[in-house]
């Protein structure tokens, strides 16, 4: 088939090289000039790393991975340990482990698999005309471009979603912003093998090992939409959310960048079961929009681009079978982790001061093995178990 993908961020690529690798004739028309990516870095659950392995990419994103080793939770104002514990068990009973990735890293190696020369950039779709036996997309430079099937992997406001669903759907505010960047692995922050979390107040701080000797970080605090974002602020806010927290809290705000911090507003979106429509079909944050707090939203993107791929692959009864089977098999799936999702933000960030008091008292309980289960029911159910 002629496939034209709309978007050329993780779900899109994904799904591009899996197409390609099945033999259809795939084009990635993607709207920003200059791929930048949205945040600094992500944290590919072992569903996610298993969908790249499938792609035959398992040796690069073991190099662009960090060693996450152990996991520990802190209690951010008096620094004490609440919970420590090995992430091996979890790696063992999947298979497979997490990888905290650069974007910016994992970006250029998918585009550099799925080929550059089929990636036209500065095309942003404006329209979608859907003529039965063939698609067109109208793109901002007045160029149509006809394929057998148009694949939306165009993200949290995707137009192709209102062309499916035939109606725009509103964001949904989490409640919370989130800042996160790259910074160099010092002593003074963490240990460098483990994935550190301080909380408190409803707040957390946490840094995740990527390569190249960098930690991942972020911080989120609860606070309402729409206030000021300057960068040149972004120390002295985090200063002033986060005073009285420990040291390596303070370290961290003292040796942050703010020039290649990000600061996000988190939304999600209301879960919908319709993911196509004629030759339209739509995948990733496109088809269900998460708040981060399991890791999962990219994850979820790349095993829509497997399931849709094989789903085009293995069915025989034409196009229209294919991707039913593909948003039967996927609304699902996505629609239990955007739940499971909001619920984890709700007590993380405090909606509820009693759920998350009793949280935080839960964790100097913890063994390890309630979080790591929670952490599996995620990762299993994936296309490729
Ligand atoms: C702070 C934060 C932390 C996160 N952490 C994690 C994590 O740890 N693990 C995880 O798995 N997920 C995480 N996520 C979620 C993850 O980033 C997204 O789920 C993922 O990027 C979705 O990929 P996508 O390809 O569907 O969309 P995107 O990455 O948003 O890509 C969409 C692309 O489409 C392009 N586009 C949009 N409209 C048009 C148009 N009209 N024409 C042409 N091009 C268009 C855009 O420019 C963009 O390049 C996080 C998200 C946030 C905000």
């Amino acid at each position: 088939m002629n496939i034209m993908i709309i978007g050329a961020g993780m779900g899109g690529l994904t799904a591009g090289i899996a197409l390609q690798k099945f033999g259809h004739q795939v084009t990635i028309y993607e709207q920003a000039a200059e791929i930048l990516p949205v945040g600094a870095a992500i944290s590919l659950w072992s569903n996610g790393v298993k969908c790249l392995n499938y792609l035959g990419l398992t040796e690069q994103i073991a190099q662009l991975g960090g060693r996450m080793d152990d996991l520990a939770y802190i209690d951010g104002l008096s620094n004490t340990t609440m919970t420590q514990f090995s992430l091996m068990p979890l790696y063992q009973e999947v298979g497979q482990r997490a990888y905290p990735v650069s974007r910016a890293a994992l970006q250029a190696m998918l585009m550099e698999e799925f080929g550059h020369q089929n990636i036209r950039l500065g095309m942003r779709m404006e329209k979608i005309e859907d003529h039965g036996s063939c698609v067109r997309a109208q793109f901002s430079d007045g160029s149509i471009v006809s394929a057998d099937l148009l694949i939306g992997a165009d993200g949290t406001h995707s137009l192709t979603r209102t062309h499916v669903l035939g109606e725009q759907v509103a964001r949904r505010y989490a409640g919370y912003v989130n800042w996160n960047g790259l910074v160099e692995i010092s002593d003074d922050l963490a240990p460098a093998n483990q994935w550190t979390t301080f909380v408190g107040e409803g707040k957390r701080v946490s840094m995740m090992p990527v390569a190249n000797n960098q930690f991942y970080f972020f911080f989120d605090v609860p606070l309402p939409a729409g206030l000021d974002n300057q960068k040149a602020q972004y120390q002295q806010d985090l200063k002033t959310h986060f005073a009285g927290w420990c040291a390596p809290v303070q370290a961290l705000i003292d040796c942050l960048n703010p020039q290649t911090t990000n600061r996000v507003e988190i939304h999600d979106i209301e879960p919908f079961m319709q993911f196509y429509k004629g030759r339209v079909v739509i995948l990733g944050d496109a088809a269900h929009s998460t708040t981060p707090d399991i890791g999962q939203g990219g994850c979820q993107a790349m095993e829509d681009a497997i399931y849709l791929a094989r789903a085009l692959q293995i069915n025989t009864f034409g196009l229209e079978d294919a991707l039913e089977r593909y948003q039967n098999k996927r609304n699902e799936r996505t629609r239990e982790m955007v739940l499971r999702a909001r619920k984890r933000c709700d007590i993380t960030h405090m909606k509820d001061e009693t759920a998350t008091r009793q949280w935080y008292a839960d964790l100097y309980q913890e063994q390890g093995s309630h979080i790591m289960q929670g952490i599996i029911s995620n990762i299993v159910g994936n296309p490729l178990d």
